[in-house]
């Protein structure tokens, strides 16, 4: 630390910098961070020294960030890095004003809706189709780098293709009935892994609780957690192939069906046999799975079936028919409560 002139003493001294905790408005919000502090040692007074404000006005917007589970600037600058594009390439290929990326790596806060297009983005599937919607934004060199850095990304998204093929006779499809995201069964398994985990997981039940996982997901993120597609069935929202899928989950030993009677009534419960891979999931998906497990544990399958009827997603599809993702943001569950 250098002499600096005190404002408030005019004397030239050597700032002392304390340790204090402060209070700082974050886009209304009030953080509270751990702040160093220059001080007067003449007159005791604070001084302003910019690279200290800067380092504390740093910590409460990651503090924030931490918060409301946004991505890091560093975390936006590796995904746009992934794809070899430069800040204007990338923002423009998000859709965005040319200069927004470079603000939001920065430190700039970036609202919800731009950090769910961030994430997304993340996943090379979801590159190839914002490159189909937005590829005329980009120079020709740009367009050609973005493509090379997909190749790998479309190896993936293609193997995921014949998985599917193989599992259901047809070539599955990133859309709106799938929440824009390729089929994923290893993550699909796991999420009826986890559900079957809970206590009393009636099938019933369980595709409810499926349902809700997904479309939550979507909700938040505008991109479904499984891919997986739901069919409005009499007793509410079904995963296609739901059936085939819990035989392959049996047979490979993955999860078992009991017989639970209680009295005269009785049903087949799903129970898991181990613990579910949660590194397939993202944190935030992590944290959907935990909401909709507790938030519907101790609900019936009358209740949820009840529930599930009232969603739009539901009463505005007609029976038998799939269920377009678009209706996720009308959900009457929300996270927060
Ligand atoms: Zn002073």
């Amino acid at each position: 630390m250098e002499t600096t002139l005190c404002a408030a003493c005019r004397k030239a001294v050597l700032p002392v910098v304390e340790s204090r905790t402060e209070a700082y408005p974050v886009r209304g919000e009030t953080i509270e961070v751990e702040a160093q502090v220059a001080v007067c040692p003449e007159c005791g007074e604070d001084m302003s020294v910019e690279e200290l404000d800067r380092v504390t006005l740093h910590r409460a917007f990651a503090e924030y960030r931490r918060r409301h589970d946004l991505c890091s600037p560093e975390t936006i600058r590796e995904i746009r890095e992934k794809y070899g594009l430069s800040q204007r390439a990338f923002s423009l290929i998000l859709g965005w004003g040319e200069i927004t990326v470079h603000r939001y790596e920065a430190g700039s806060i970036q609202d919800a809706a731009h950090d769910a297009q961030l994430r997304m983005a993340a996943d090379p599937r979801n590159m190839a189709l914002l490159l189909a919607a937005n590829g005329s934004r980009l120079t020709p060199r740009q367009r050609a780098q973005l493509e090379n850095a997909l190749s790998g990304g479309r190896e993936e998204a293609t193997a995921a293709h014949d998985e599917y093929e193989r599992l259901f006779g047809d070539r599955g499809s990133a859309d709106e009935y799938s929440g824009y995201r390729f089929f994923d069964f290893a993550k699909f398994s796991e999420m009826v892994v986890y559900f079957a985990g809970l206590p009393r997981m009636f099938r019933t039940k369980l595709n409810k609780l499926l349902f809700y996982a997904d479309f939550l997901s979507f909700k938040y993120s505008t991109v479904s957690m499984s891919g997986a597609r739901y069919l409005a069935f009499e007793r509410g929202p079904v995963p296609q192939h739901y059936d085939w899928i819990a035989e392959a989950l049996e047979e490979r030993g993955d999860i078992r069906t009991l017989e639970w009677t209680d009295g005269h009534k009785s049903g087949d419960v799903f129970q898991s046999t181990r613990a579910a891979d949660t590194s397939v999931f993202t944190e935030f998906e992590l944290r959907i799975l935990e909401f909709v497990g507790s938030r519907f544990a101790r609900m019936t399958s009358k209740e949820l079936v009840d529930l599930s009827h009232a969603e739009k997603a539901y009463s505005e599809t007609a029976p038998k028919r799939m269920i377009s993702y678009h209706w996720a943001g009308e959900l009457s569950v929300s996270l927060e409560g």
